[in-house]
């Protein structure tokens, strides 16, 4: 059964309800298999690594980490777990920037404080929060390595980007990470490598999935998952977070950073959109708010990793009923 799973944002995060779009954050359109719902098969999504984590292996906190309430109540239950893969181990993350520069560049600093976010998050305490969401095997997400980035200025977007993005958009941007992948040798099949494509454009917000999630794509079966994050500016206004801070002096890469985040933690923890999500088909991600209280305005940002500065909301954490920036 085809089912588009949607989710919604609120607290301080601004919806931005596009026509053509049922999210703003959130996973792409699906293939669900209802009753006899079965693990994808096969060696392409078969995790590979055999680390198993335990309890004793979480970090411990002094003092203990702030625990904030979801979005609303209809967001407030714990994540179950659906049977299907996560990103054990290091998740191997390549970065595909996609500039039209016909269309417009993006802010001097916007590729290398994306690419500092994905050096810094594998190690950070909100990224620790994931050792609880293992698969069945109790195979744990660990970290993050980034294993490539590339800029593609050779391509132009599409007619349908200039305006307003098309219903085929999706397979656009499947397209282009799989030529870019293709034209690095970049392993575009297995699940441990996740890929993130930032067209320089807006529509909306961010959203993931996985290549082969297409019906014009039925000849890759689970392949790599993959997120794409919009470049959060468009019309002249800043979207998708309403934060007045900018720890980066950057206001659109503070705000796609924060929406970098959350589509990393929930591509982690539901690649294949059959691991971790609660019982109204939200992901971890959606579920939590970027509290304005967690923000230190001195600096201007609520959390610092590896000496960076960043503006990040909270993700759930089971194991607390709430959503935190430091877990489990
Ligand atoms: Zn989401």
């Amino acid at each position: 059964m085809k089912k588009i799973l949607s989710c919604s944002i609120s607290g301080s995060i601004v919806l931005l309800v596009l026509a053509l779009s049922t999210c703003v954050f959130c996973r792409t359109n699906i293939t669900f298999t209802t009753g006899s719902q079965t693990t994808p098969g096969g060696s392409t999504i078969s995790p590979t690594h055999t680390t198993t984590i335990t309890k004793a292996d979480w970090p411990t906190y002094n003092p203990p980490p702030r625990v904030d309430s979801a979005i609303d109540a209809h967001h407030n239950t714990n994540l179950i777990y659906h049977g299907g893969p996560v990103i054990d181990n290091i998740a191997n993350v390549y970065l595909i920037f996609w500039i039209d520069p016909q269309y417009q560049e993006p802010t001097p600093q916007y590729i290398y404080l994306l690419t500092r976010f994905f050096q810094d998050v594998g190690s950070s305490p909100l990224y620790a929060n994931m050792l609880q969401y293992t698969d069945a095997q109790g195979r744990a997400p660990t970290g993050v390595h980034l294993s490539g980035i590339k800029t593609d200025r050779t391509t132009p977007f599409p007619d349908a980007f200039r305006t307003s993005i098309g219903s085929d958009w999706g397979a656009y941007l499947h397209k282009e990470i799989i030529k870019v992948a293709t034209s690095n040798g970049w392993d575009y099949h297995t699940a441990h490598n996740l890929f993130f494509l930032f067209p320089i454009v807006s529509n909306g917000c961010g959203a993931h999935g996985y290549l082969g999630d297409r019906s014009d794509e039925q000849n890759l079966q689970h392949g790599s998952p993959i997120a794409d994050v919009y470049y959060p500016y468009a019309n002249g206004q800043e979207q998708c977070v309403d934060a007045p801070q900018s720890p980066n002096h950057d206001h659109i890469s503070d705000i796609a950073m924060g929406i970098a985040s959350h589509e990393l933690m929930e591509a982690v923890s539901d690649p294949y959109l059959i691991g971790w999500s609660d019982q109204n088909g939200n992901e971890m991600a959606d579920k939590c708010p970027l509290p304005p209280a967690t923000i230190d305005l001195q600096i201007a940002g609520n959390v610092t990793w590896h000496g960076n500065l960043y503006l990040i909301q909270e993700e759930w954490d089971n194991q607390r009923q709430g959503c935190v920036l430091e877990g489990p």
